[in-house]
């Protein structure tokens, strides 16, 4: 029930992937082979976003294609520099941008709102002349909020600032149109659409403005030079299939996701007192529930549920959890973010397992 930090990758793309682990067995003709398999899975992960083949340039994922983005515009203008973003992105982006700051570019972290929803009006104030980049989340990693990206895009279009989007919890789970955005740069990554880990994509407007970005890796010109290095032919072929499965099945899976939310919060709801939803009950992922429980601590919470995949509203990974960045910027106390769960349901998960959940709960 953690398909926010990642999914099991489909048999279907463990499938495709397979020939192409195994190069030695298709002798000379593997290179064709690999070029035409990796020229598909383009076609396959642009379909998803809606933007060109040619604007897709595959990484590593979307920490590796957050850097890019955001460090490769800033060093390709040359000139004093502003970035606005918001103080809910995930730490791809945010990290990246305080690595800037520390080398003389400015950046301002606009404040959500309560509910999680960034105010346009809000970003637009926080522009100056210097801005160069706008970056806005799609889609919230911890509370499933649905950013303005369609009136951001447009409001950095009228202002002449580029905009780049994280879009990795968005893209396959909830209809996602790069061009409608007037996107300047969009990615995603293939582990969090049930591909396998280590690939992603980062998507790159060719037209009207072309947009100039320095690499972050130089060294034999790969991905239009923007990304030199051998690619990981199964990863990407990966990643092409689960694109594909994802352009078919979105709509559907995301009915039974809706579906099981719904039976997993009643569930909650009707057994226990002080729950309160964090995040816009109105602009959200289908698949995404954030909850505080008021009067218990955090620890309590998780031992209860040691064997469900679930994450806390604090980096457990360290012996003293640092409540969530995302909820306190909602201005939910340190306490009560300790005392929170998120949930990410998917794919494969079913009413059975949303019971079970409930009443360990
Ligand atoms: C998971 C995630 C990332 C990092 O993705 P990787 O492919 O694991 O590097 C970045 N941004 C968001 C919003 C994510 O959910």
């Amino acid at each position: 029930m953690d398909h926010h930090a990642t999914t099991p990758t489909d048999p279907r793309v463990v499938e495709a992937m397979e020939p192409f682990g195994n190069p030695s067995s298709r002798h000379h003709a593997f290179g064709w082979a690999a070029r035409d398999a990796v020229e598909q899975a383009r076609k396959q992960v642009s379909r998803l976003v809606g933007c060109d083949p040619r604007e897709v340039i595959f990484t590593s994922g979307a920490t590796e294609s957050n850097n890019l983005a955001i460090k490769g515009c800033l060093t390709a203008t040359g000139r004093p520099a502003h970035i606005v973003t918001v103080e809910t992105e995930h730490r791809a982006v945010l990290d990246p941008c305080r690595r800037l700051e520390r080398e003389g570019v400015k950046v301002t972290y606009v404040q959500p709102g309560d509910d999680g929803l960034v105010d346009v009006e809000a970003v637009e104030q926080a522009l100056t002349t210097d801005t160069v980049l706008m970056t806005v989340m799609t889609a919230n990693n911890e509370i499933g909020v649905l950013q303005p990206v369609v009136e951001l895009g447009a409001l950095a279009r009228r202002r002449g600032v580029l905009f780049h989007t994280d879009a990795t919890q968005a893209v396959g789970k909830v209809p996602f149109d790069a061009a409608e955005l007037d996107f300047d740069l969009v990615l995603l990554s293939a582990h969090k659409c049930y591909g396998p880990k280590g690939v992603g994509a980062l998507c790159v407007r060719r037209r009207r403005p072309k947009i100039a970005i320095t690499p972050l890796i130089d060294g034999g010109g790969y991905e239009r030079g923007l990304r030199s290095g051998t690619l990981n032919v199964p990863a990407i072929v990966g990643f092409g299939r689960a694109a594909e499965i994802c352009c078919r099945e979105m709509a559907a899976d995301a009915q039974r996701t809706r579906a099981l939310m719904d039976r997993l919060w009643h569930g909650l709801s009707d057994g226990l007192d002080g729950l309160r939803i964090n995040g816009s009950m109105d602009r959200r992922l289908p698949h995404n529930l954030n909850v505080s429980v008021s009067g218990l601590d955090g620890e309590t919470l998780l031992v209860g549920l040691d064997d469900v995949a679930v994450s806390s509203g604090a980096a457990c990974t360290s012996a003293n959890p640092e409540p969530s960045h995302v909820l306190s910027a909602l201005g939910v106390s340190d306490q009560l973010a300790r005392a929170s769960i998120r949930f990410g349901l998917g794919r494969l998960n079913t009413p059975d397992e949303v019971d079970y959940v409930v009443e360990n709960v």
